[in-house]
């Protein structure tokens, strides 16, 4: 909370002009205590609250504001990421209790958006030049279970509101795409049985071969005090039939440790989990207790330095891990998507890189290339999380 409050003062400090929407605006006193001269605060899903306020601070011309030759929203929508990647928001809250968690509380059950409205908005963000779609939710896997994956329609197209259809339909605008390229990649993923038939449209080339799955512990037991589904071995046992399907499958993860009442030797049965699994991106955090989580109530609370001791230990036997997965690349051809461009190099990234949370690829002679550009590359080295690679040779190129 503290990180977004500096981040409403940096943004008054920048422009003097600041609504505030979301999670944190659900806690309307805090902001507007900390921040007097906040023009407007909402919770979160507060779409005509946040207009209501932008024209009232703002007013323009009562014009038609969807007329495409007078209006500055084009009919896409306006994003904050770069023009090539835009993420794809496919539900909003969450019918999970999981007890280190408010989101629930603030953002209510799960509500999935139509089908069909999801997929207008990926087809226009694809003709407006995105090259990757990231599709989010609080939990992905479970789009269309609060409307009991009811059939909606696109493009007069009968369309299950289920995460299988969807992936399909989003792997179909590659048809459409600027040199008919296009990632779709998905995030917060649980590991669900349905899921497993995502996969192989994965090894087909249709979305990406990536799968972001927080699976936070291994323990049955820190896994039921968390209140999560799913035990260890079911799901180890899941990502080596997904690694069988789809060899090429990048799984990343997030973990809690320090969890209370979490053992030394679960901690380390978490550890084992780690050797076994070999996920390739992992995120972990230590334990810190959320204001109105259930877990809070948990006996044995674990001092600080124990937490942060353990999320080192946990990090340090990630990394090797981590490592060893990326050095396997060395050598290899790869398409790549380029995010920016730094002198003589272009800073891009792979089927493995999500933006912003994994890693990046180097092209070290790619000064020519523009953000948006795919270009083929062949590793030459790797580090902890980064590739470095030079533009591959034209026949490579033809099979990256
Ligand atoms: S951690 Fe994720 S799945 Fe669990 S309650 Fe929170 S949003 Fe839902």
């Amino acid at each position: 909370m503290q990180e977004s409050l500096e981040a409403i003062g940096e943004a008054l400090d920048e422009n003097g002009k600041v609504i505030v929407t979301g999670c944190l605006g659900a806690k309307g006193d805090v902001v507007r205590e900390t921040h007097p001269k906040v023009l407007a605060v909402t919770g979160p899903h507060a779409v005509e609250e946040v207009m209501a306020a932008v024209h009232h601070h703002l007013p323009g011309p009562a014009e038609d504001t969807a007329n495409p030759f007078t209006s500055l929203v084009p009919p896409q929508g306006i994003k904050l990421t770069p023009r090539h990647y835009a993420y794809l928001k496919i539900s909003e809250g969450c019918n999970h209790r999981c007890t280190f968690c408010i989101i629930p509380s603030m953002r209510g059950d799960l509500v999935s958006r139509p089908i069909g409205e999801v997929m207008t908005e990926a087809e226009n963000l694809v003709k407006a030049g995105v090259r990757e779609l990231l599709v989010i939710a609080q939990d992905t896997s479970a789009y269309g279970v609060d409307v009991r994956y009811r059939t909606g329609f696109w493009n007069g197209r009968p369309l299950k509101t289920r995460l299988y259809e969807l992936a399909n339909a989003l792997g179909s605008l590659r048809a459409n795409a600027p040199g008919g390229e296009l990632w779709v990649r998905l995030h917060y993923v649980y590991p669900y049985p349905h899921v497993d038939e995502v996969i192989p449209r994965m090894a087909e080339g249709k979305i990406l071969p990536y799968l972001d799955v927080p699976l936070q512990h291994s323990s049955p037991r820190i896994l039921k005090l968390m209140k999560r589904p799913a035990s260890s071995e079911a799901n180890l046992e899941r990502i080596r039939a997904w690694r069988d399907i789809c060899p090429e499958i990048t799984l990343r993860s997030t973990f809690i440790v320090g969890f209370p009442g979490e053992t030394e030797a679960e901690f380390e049965e978490l550890l084992d989990f780690l050797e076994e699994a070999q996920l390739d991106r992992v995120g972990c955090f230590a334990y810190s207790p959320v204001e109105g989580a259930r877990a809070n109530e948990l006996p044995d609370m674990l001092p600080d330095e124990l937490r942060e001791e353990r999320r080192a230990r946990f990090m340090e036997v990630q990394e090797r891990i981590s490592a060893k997965r990326l050095k396997r690349k060395v050598g290899k051809t790869m398409q790549v998507l380029v995010d920016e461009r730094d002198g003589k190099f272009a800073i891009a990234r792979s089927s493995a890189d999500a933006p912003e949370i994994d890693g990046r690829v180097y092209v070290e002679d790619g000064g020519m290339l523009k953000p948006g550009d795919w270009a083929a590359v062949r590793v030459a080295r790797a580090g902890d999380h980064d590739l470095w690679a030079k533009l591959a040779p034209k026949r490579e190129a033809q099979q990256a």
